[in-house]
């Protein structure tokens, strides 16, 4: 299966693709349905997914606008609303005035294209912009592991590449962009700057990726069978029939764009176990 002429990648679907070209055949070309639960406890997997999502929603709301009075007059959920309260207190620091919550940015990769959708970009017209990712995890990576994520590689790539008409018209300089992971759990941030040369190094392995995609016939299943126990497709692969523990999975680029299945839970990745 060939990919087709008018598929724009993501940072879920390049994701998907470095863990196991299968589950990208499987899940983009393919469009298969997932058989089977992502980890065993899979009520509580909702739960979470659906509060990250009210969470997003709520920012996203504030970020409009609305008074937080208004937003929080009937929540019942004492944890949604400490997070809140934290993001009011912290999650706003040291951010540039003008904000485009929740907006997507589309750039050309190769013959295709790559979109990004940012829970909030801020820039400060000229100077400088901040991409905000709300994180409602427990768990704050390294840095280093943060920096790694394909999310970081194309999130700061795509607004260098496409958000001039976010800064007057000029493209906004690698050196001017910094990506920001805010944890709603304790109200960590953790701030990663960017660079001419990391730029460069994204574009190089973004569009490396994309030709490699782009030439495939075949998809092979991966060789780390330890990510298949965390992924909808293992009993199509025949790679065991038991999902793995929520405690034990690390929720990065396994799944975190499934919308069009039974679950909307593009906010997944936003669940950092
Ligand atoms: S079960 Fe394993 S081999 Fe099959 S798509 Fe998922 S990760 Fe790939």
């Amino acid at each position: 299966m060939t990919l087709p002429d008018d598929f724009s990648f993501s940072q879920t679907s390049l994701s998907d693709y470095a863990d196991c070209p299968r589950r990208f055949e499987l899940k983009y070309l393919l469009e298969q349905r997932y058989p089977a639960p992502i980890v065993a406890e899979q009520l509580e997997l909702e739960h979470r997914i659906e509060q990250g999502a009210r969470f997003h929603h709520l920012i996203h709301q504030h970020q409009i606008g609305i008074p937080p009075d208004l937003l929080t007059r009937h929540l019942d959920d004492d944890e949604l609303l400490a997070w809140f309260a934290l993001y009011l207190r912290s999650g706003l620091d040291d951010l540039p005035q003008v904000r485009y919550p929740e907006i997507a940015l589309t750039v050309p990769l190769g013959d295709h294209a790559l979109t990004a959708k940012f829970d909030l970009i801020a820039v400060d017209l000229g100077e400088r912009a901040v991409i905000v990712d709300w994180k409602t995890g427990g768990r704050v990576p390294r840095a280093d592991a943060l920096a790694g994520r394909m999310q970081t590689v194309v999130y700061r790539y795509v607004l260098a590449k496409g958000g001039a008409h976010l800064n007057g018209g000029a493209p906004i300089p690698p050196e001017r962009i910094e990506m920001r992971y805010w944890y709603a759990q304790g109200g960590e941030s953790i701030r990663l700057p960017y660079s001419a040369a990391e730029y460069a190094r994204d574009e190089a392995e973004l569009r490396r990726l994309a030709a490699e995609i782009a030439a495939r016939a075949d998809f092979p299943l991966t060789e780390e069978t330890r990510r298949c126990a965390f992924c909808i497709y293992r009993a199509l692969c025949d790679r065991g029939d038991r999902a793995g523990s929520l405690a034990e999975w690390d929720g990065e680029g396994e799944s975190d764009d499934l919308s069009g299945f039974t679950l909307d839970i593009e906010q997944i990745a936003e669940i950092a176990f």
